[in-house]
């Protein structure tokens, strides 16, 4: 996606060869017209899949998902990283060990918000050894629910996350990948990848 990798090369900081940081327009400052044009994107090529509900991960997976879901007219939910005195539901959860944090947290869905009736879409920012990803997947399975695929914003195929992940049969569509990051350098792949599940 253009709009998404023009952004990427003005104003991503490459912190270190693994991290880049994206706070102007995604992970502090929010660009609302770049979220709702990621969101037609996703909504458009995850179309006619059956999709019931969106699922992310807060917070920064929320803006991007919020707007995928709003063109989908499904609800959003996003699983929650701490406990809360108003979480008090039955939840469905799973150990996240957080890349760019290098922290585990538990995450949580409230069970009354996803069933077995339901088909997922997963929406998140970055991917990139896929522990969020997984993590995400392993609450819509214990909900009994199914997935129709993942959508990424951006993807940093120097990690291995995408990888397992379509290895396994999921239908990943990333809006960037990154092939490369250098110290004020960003590479992308040449193309975006699309897989089908298999
Ligand atoms: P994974 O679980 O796939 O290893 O990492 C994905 C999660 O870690 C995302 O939800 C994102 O919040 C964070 N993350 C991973 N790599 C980066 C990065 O290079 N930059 C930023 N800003 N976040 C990242």
């Amino acid at each position: 996606m253009e709009n998404l990798k023009k952004k990427i090369k003005q104003e991503g900081i490459a912190l270190s060869d693994s991290v880049l940081k994206v706070d102007t327009f995604l992970n502090h400052q929010v660009d609302p017209q770049l979220m709702k044009e990621i969101g037609e994107v996703f909504a458009n090529r995850f179309a006619n899949l059956g999709v019931t509900k969106v699922v992310t991960l807060e917070s920064s997976g929320i803006a991007p998902a919020v707007f995928t879901a709003l063109t989908l007219n499904v609800p959003l939910i996003f699983a929650r990283k701490k406990k809360s005195l108003t979480l008090n539901e039955d939840l469905l959860t799973a150990d996240v060990y957080s890349y760019t944090k290098q922290e585990s947290n538990t995450i949580s869905i409230s069970s009354k918000f996803l069933s077995e009736q339901d088909h997922v879409l997963l929406i998140d920012d970055f991917l990139a050894n896929g522990q969020a990803a997984e993590g995400l997947l392993e609450v819509v399975t214990k909900a009994g629910a199914t997935t129709a695929g993942i959508g990424i914003l951006i993807e940093k195929a120097f990690q291995d996350g995408g990888k397992r992940l379509r290895e396994k049969g999921y239908r990943v569509e990333s809006l960037a990948m990154i092939s490369e990051l250098e110290a004020g350098k960003v590479t992308f792949t040449e193309e975006e990848i699309m897989y089908e599940s298999i």
